[in-house]
């Protein structure tokens, strides 16, 4: 999968791909669908919602310039697959999702396998985490309208932020948003994505 999926496709940095390596996408897909978890795809994980294809995961996690002393934000824990894949590379993943059902499963299976420096709380993660902020990155798995402005407050200055925009029934775009030191944003769009709507707020 690394190999003919991710690195194929252009991505070089070294500890996304060792992180790639390491995280057993299998563990985190439900039973049924188990056989295709290496598939060039996402799958569905319940509640009509879905894992992310193995190679999105690793563009939106190297987008994000990760270090190992990194705190980041994930809004949309889902599986818990792409928290745990950036838990590899940084010391500290705060992740929300709103469906309480896949909040317990993921914190469960994260705990199980050792992801101790995952961090799951059940909620609506337009509003962040505040307690936990700043953070250097913040990753948003789920399709937007707009940019939470939370989200954006809790990024800290020089930090970027990657979130895919549009709506639900149509090709979004996914946006790379850097923080300057100043406090202003700059916004780039990069290619277009498809994923499961924002819900709530
Ligand atoms: N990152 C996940 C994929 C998530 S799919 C993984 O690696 O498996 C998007 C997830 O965002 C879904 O689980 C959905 O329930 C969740 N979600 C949607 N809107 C949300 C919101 N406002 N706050 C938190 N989670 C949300």
């Amino acid at each position: 999968m690394v190999r003919r999926q991710i690195e194929a496709r252009g991505i070089r940095d070294k500890a996304v791909l060792e992180a790639m390596q390491e995280v057993p996408r299998h563990l985190f897909v439900p039973e049924k669908v188990r056989s295709k978890s290496y598939d060039d795809r996402p799958l569905p994980i319940g509640l009509g919602q879905t894992i992310s294809q193995p190679y999105i995961v690793a563009f939106m996690t190297e987008l994000l310039q990760l270090e190992p002393d990194h705190r980041i934000f994930e809004l949309g824990t889902g599986s818990g697959y792409q928290a745990a894949v950036a838990s590899r590379i940084v010391k500290d993943v705060f992740t929300v999702e709103i469906y309480e059902e896949l909040a317990v499963s993921a914190a469960q299976r994260l705990a199980e396998l050792g992801y101790d420096n995952v961090h799951v709380k059940g909620g609506d993660g337009y509003y962040g985490w505040d307690e936990k902020a700043p953070f250097d990155a913040i990753i948003v798995t789920a399709a937007a309208d707009h940019i939470p402005p939370p989200l954006i407050k809790q990024l800290r200055p020089g930090g970027r932020l990657i979130i895919p925009l549009g709506g639900p029934f149509s090709v979004q775009q996914l946006v790379l948003v850097e923080k300057g030191t100043d406090g202003s944003t700059k916004e780039r769009s990069i290619i277009p994505v498809r994923f499961v709507p924002l819900l709530g707020h």
